[in-house]
C-alpha cells in the first residue's frame, strides 16, 4: 500500500493543489498499485513514515498557521530527513524555506529548503512554464502561478526549472543577483517545490511519476507507461 500524506488540506487547500495527491493515487492505481490518500489536518500529528507528502498553496495568514503547526509538530521535518519525497507548492515552498514574508512581516519557515522569500514588485498571476533542470525530467513544465513571493535560493537548494514563461521564483525587484531571476521552484534532498498550481501533477505527469518512482524506490522507467490522451491534449493546449 502506497500512502500519500496530504498535508493540511484545510489550511493550504485554496488553490486546488489537493489534486496533486489525487493524481499520485490515480497514477499508482492505474498501474495496479494499491494507494490511498491520508488527510493530515490542522492540529493532526504528521506521521513521519508515509511514502510521499504533498503540501499545497494558501493565503498569507493560512501559511503562517501552517508554518507554526508544522514546526511544532516536527513530523514533516523528520520525513524529509528520512528522505521521503515531498512535493510543496507555492505557499508550501515558502513554508518549507528558511523564512518568508507574509501579512507584512518575516516569519520563520521549517528550514528544509535553503530559501528565503520576500516580496515581488507586484503580484504575478498567469501561466508559468520552464525547462526542467533536474535529473529524471525532460518534458517542459507547465503551471499557473499566483503569488507575491520573491524567493531566493541559497547554495543548498537548486532551481527546478529555467523559465520560458512567467515570473517564477523572483523578479528584478526582489532579487539580489541576476541568478535569482528566470528560474522556477526548488529542489533539495527529497523535496521538490514549485510555484506551479494547476494542479502541477495533473499538468506534468512526468513529475508525478518521478515522485512515485522515488516513493517506491524504483527507477522511473520501471513504472508502466500510461497513455492518457486528455493529459497530452491539456499539455499541448497549455504549452502553446
Ligand atoms: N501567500 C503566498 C503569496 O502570495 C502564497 C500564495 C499561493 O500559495 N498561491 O506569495
Amino acid at each position: 500500500m502506497l500512502t500519500i500524506g496530504l498535508v493540511l488540506p484545510d489550511v493550504l487547500g485554496t488553490y486546488g493543489d489537493d489534486g496533486n495527491a489525487l493524481v499520485l493515487r490515480q497514477r499508482a492505481r492505474m498501474r495496479g498499485i494499491d494507494a490511498e490518500v491520508k488527510q493530515l489536518r490542522y492540529g493532526d500529528a504528521i506521521p513521519e513514515s508515509l511514502d510521499i507528502y504533498t503540501v499545497g498553496g494558501g493565503e498569507d495568514t493560512a501559511q503562517i498557521l501552517a508554518a507554526q503547526h508544522l514546526a511544532a509538530d516536527g513530523g514533516l521535518k523528520r520525513a524529509s530527513e528520512a528522505g521521503r519525497p515531498i512535493l510543496a507548492i507555492c505557499a508550501g515552498l515558502q513554508v518549507l524555506g528558511t523564512n518568508f514574508r507574509a501579512a507584512g512581516r518575516m516569519v520563520d519557515g521549517l528550514g528544509l529548503i535553503d530559501a528565503t522569500t520576500s516580496s515581488l514588485g507586484k503580484r504575478t498571476i498567469g501561466e508559468v512554464a520552464s525547462i526542467p533542470l533536474i535529473d529524471g525530467l525532460t518534458a517542459p513544465l507547465t503551471g499557473f502561478e499566483n503569488h507575491m513571493g520573491a524567493t531566493i535560493l541559497g547554495s543548498d537548494a537548486s532551481p527546478l526549472g529555467r523559465l520560458t514563461r512567467g515570473v517564477g521564483n523572483c523578479d528584478a525587484h526582489g532579487s539580489r543577483s541576476p541568478d535569482d531571476v528566470g528560474v522556477e521552484g526548488a529542489t533539495q534532498g527529497s523535496i521538490i517545490a514549485t510555484y506551479m498550481h494547476g494542479p502541477a501533477l495533473a499538468r506534468n505527469p512526468e513529475l508525478a511519476d518521478l515522485l512515485l518512482a522515488r516513493a517506491m524506490g524504483v527507477a522511473v522507467d520501471e513504472l508502466a507507461p500510461l497513455d492518457i490522451d486528455c493529459v497530452d491534449q491539456l499539455r499541448k493546449e497549455r504549452l502553446r
